[in-house]
């Protein structure tokens, strides 16, 4: 079995890579369906923020060229992202809920996107499926069944 996981990414209206990315949205998922893929919408939430090895953030320093240095590695940012991206759905798939280095974090040191579940520690496992981020857009009509 195969899962494809699909960024959700919004682009600026202002920009033609709105319109270019939803066609390709609806080209491609119901391509991808009926070849019975799994086809997932991610949130792209921190995927080109942070290192995927360290869970650190990364600078940018150049165009698309980022720099870790808790890693000492350079990374271009569209590999790093979706190197991200497969970790958010491997960690649904395992832990049904995103990495929480792929999370944004309160002042209180919260996670926000988990408030409604009952998770105990990092090393926990939920009883309930998160109503996450993801989940959410999921129902988005471009990725709708
Ligand atoms: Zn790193």
């Amino acid at each position: 079995m195969a899962v494809i996981g699909i960024g959700l990414g919004k682009f600026s209206s202002m920009s033609r890579l709105s319109t270019l990315h939803e066609s390709f949205l609806s080209y491609f998922v119901p391509l991808a369906r009926s070849l019975d893929y799994i086809v997932i919408g991610v949130n792209e939430y921190y995927s080109s923020k942070k290192c995927p090895v360290c869970e650190e953030f990364v600078a940018q320093v150049a165009i698309r060229r980022l720099y870790c240095s808790h890693c000492g590695v350079y990374m271009h940012r569209d590999i790093m992202a979706a190197d991200n991206m497969c970790r958010i759905v491997q960690s649904y798939l395992l832990q049904q809920r995103r990495p929480r280095y792929l999370q944004p974090v309160d002042e209180k040191g919260h996670y926000p996107w988990e408030e409604d579940c009952d998770y105990v520690s990092e090393n926990s496992v939920a009883s309930t499926t998160s109503p996450s981020q993801e989940t959410q857009l999921a129902a988005d009509p471009a990725l709708a069944q």
